[in-house]
């Protein structure tokens, strides 16, 4: 376990409770959109493709959102289990003040900076610039 106190851990508790019912209120709010744009699909059809961009746009979010919201759930879990702020690829406590700005973060400083420097190269790997062969 991380250097956390009881206080400190009902805080990022807290925090992670508020963020989790935001963005539950965000999907819903999205999906009540989604409905109305399909009612409005059929009553306005000249706006379908713009409307088809807006539902994908809308898909996009949904998604991201829900992954956020698996992750402070699994980080909520871990707190009753055990396990919250430790890092999950090398067992590493996680900072108390990262764990302040990212309550539902998994990966201690270092591995989260190698994680992301891996899905950079991934993405330079999967989508090259379109001046990448140039020369
Ligand atoms: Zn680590």
């Amino acid at each position: 376990m991380a250097n956390l106190t009881k206080k400190k851990l009902k805080d990022l508790e807290k925090s992670l409770r508020a963020r989790l019912a935001e963005l539950v209120a965000e999907v819903d709010e999205v999906a009540k959109n989604l409905e109305t744009d399909a009612k409005e699909r059929f009553a306005d059809p000249t706006d379908q493709a713009v409307q088809e961009l807006d539902r994908s746009r809308h898909l996009r979010f949904k998604e991201r959102e829900r992954k956020l919201i698996r992750k402070i759930e699994t980080a909520l879990r871990r707190m009753q289990e055990g396990g919250y702020g430790e890092c999950v690829t090398c067992g590493a406590g996680i900072e108390v003040a990262r764990l302040e700005a990212r309550p539902m973060t998994d990966l201690c400083i270092d591995c989260a900076t190698e994680a992301e420097n891996e899905k950079r190269q991934m993405e330079r790997y999967e989508r090259p610039s379109a001046g990448a062969f140039s020369d």
